[in-house]
């Protein structure tokens, strides 16, 4: 029987010396009796997601760590975000994520997500498979306030500056070519007289009166941003001969692994929350184990709690995803691997370069003398220090199926 892989992302995991902590990183202070065994067992190091002293995007970070070369496979968050509302891009399209906001009478925003509206379906409806100067516009409504968008037609650029202003107060921007090409002036073109379009059809819409009526703002703007380039992607169960799939609660993720063609798996309470249900995620991967040869497994929260500074939630998080992690323990012909996509440390609020811990756990691999999971215990780790894009050589490796190189 093939083995099993099961590669486990808690995102924003890695952390620095908190003073409140008796200078120890959340994970080296959270009790993780199931992570230290893990730790113990298998072989530890630590990894620079991009490279030594790059900050990390949780995308680029996650294709890199898949065996996707960001330089190579990253243009922009649009194509991510839309491929994980199942939306199909097609060679050349350009694609962007977008919002639903309100905005005044000189274009002014007042609420990026109008008035955090739950469900923009009644309005996609209308901007969808709207055609201008050639090239067609094709929309669909994500969780809330947000849509996915594809402009699909020929000679477009990804090389356009954000609409979206990111601010409230600040007046929508005409979308600007980020370089001189024809294709980029083409695209910024097509796309402004789009957004005004929209913006006519949206102010007449009668789900917008009913707002209003009801004292809610209305959705009467497309703020788009993250304008991203597609060219096909070979499919990871084709490229490492592992048939995939996708567990996350977060779109971005969900995103990252149709785009590379794995299939979603749905799990019931992933919320990408603290309150997520992690035990169930990893139920998950028991229960479907005879399916799949390679489940990639994120876990987002430690991030988020990360850049709220919140180092004792982030604590407890990471406490939680190790109870449940005793389920996957046990598992025959399975590789574990445990890591982050970067470090989130609560000092910062945000993501750091930091290289963050990783362990390979599990099958036959080597161990070394880490006894627990830390950013300082790996440090001293035998896997020393790897980068992201060395993680799928790796696993190919330890399963036995690397290419011989030479005779
Ligand atoms: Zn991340």
């Amino acid at each position: 029987m093939k083995s099993k892989v099961i590669l486990l992302v808690c995102d924003g995991l890695g952390d620095r010396p908190i003073p409140e902590l008796d200078f120890k990183t959340p994970l080296e202070a959270a009790e993780t009796p199931n992570l230290d065994y893990v730790a113990k067992r298998g072989i530890c190091g630590l990894m620079y997601t991009l490279g030594p002293g790059l900050r990390p995007g949780s995308d680029t970070s996650h294709l890199n760590i898949l065996g996707y070369d960001y330089h190579k496979y990253y243009s922009g968050r649009g194509t991510i975000e839309v491929a994980g509302l199942g939306m199909k891009l097609e060679e050349g399209d350009v694609a962007l994520r977008g919002n639903l906001g309100t905005v005044d009478e000189n274009l002014t925003i007042i609420d990026r997500r109008a008035g955090r509206i739950r469900d923009v379906s009644e309005f996609v409806r209308e901007l969808d498979n709207l055609e201008i100067d050639g090239v067609k516009f094709l929309v669909k409504p994500g969780t809330a306030h947000r849509v996915g968008i594809i402009m699909r037609g020929e000679n477009l650029s990804n090389k356009i500056a954000d609409a979206d202003p990111h601010e409230t107060g600040e007046k929508v921007h005409t979308v600007e070519a980020l370089d001189d090409s024809r294709e980029a002036r083409r695209t910024a073109e097509v796309l402004n007289k789009y957004l005004e379009k929209c913006h006519q059809i949206l102010l007449q819409h009668p789900e917008n009166e009913r707002r209003q009526k009801e004292k809610k703002l209305p959705a009467n703007y497309l703020l788009v941003r993250g304008a991203g380039f597609y060219k096909s992607v070979p499919p990871f169960s084709e490229r490492f001969g592992l048939k995939a799939c996708c567990i996350a609660g977060g779109g971005l993720y969900k995103g990252i692994g149709a785009y590379l063609g794995m299939k979603i798996l749905k799990v019931e309470g992933a919320t990408a929350l603290p309150d997520t249900n992690i035990d169930n995620k990893f139920d998950t991967v028991k229960d479907r184990l005879g399916e799949f040869d390679f489940f990639f497994v994120h876990v987002k929260a430690a991030d988020s709690l990360g850049e709220d500074g919140n180092y004792l939630g982030k604590k407890e998080f990471i406490e939680r995803i190790d109870r449940s992690l005793e389920r996957l323990l046990s598992l025959d012909n399975t590789l574990l691997v445990v890591t982050a996509d970067h470090s989130t440390p609560c000092s910062l609020k945000k993501h750091s370069a930091d290289p963050v811990p990783i362990c390979f756990y599990g099958l036959d691999v080597r161990t070394d003398s880490v006894t627990e999971f830390g950013e300082r215990a790996c440090a001293g780790g035998g896997l020393g220090r790897l980068t992201g894009s060395e993680v799928m050589p790796e696993i190919i490796n330890i399963l036995g199926l690397s290419d011989l190189v030479g005779a």
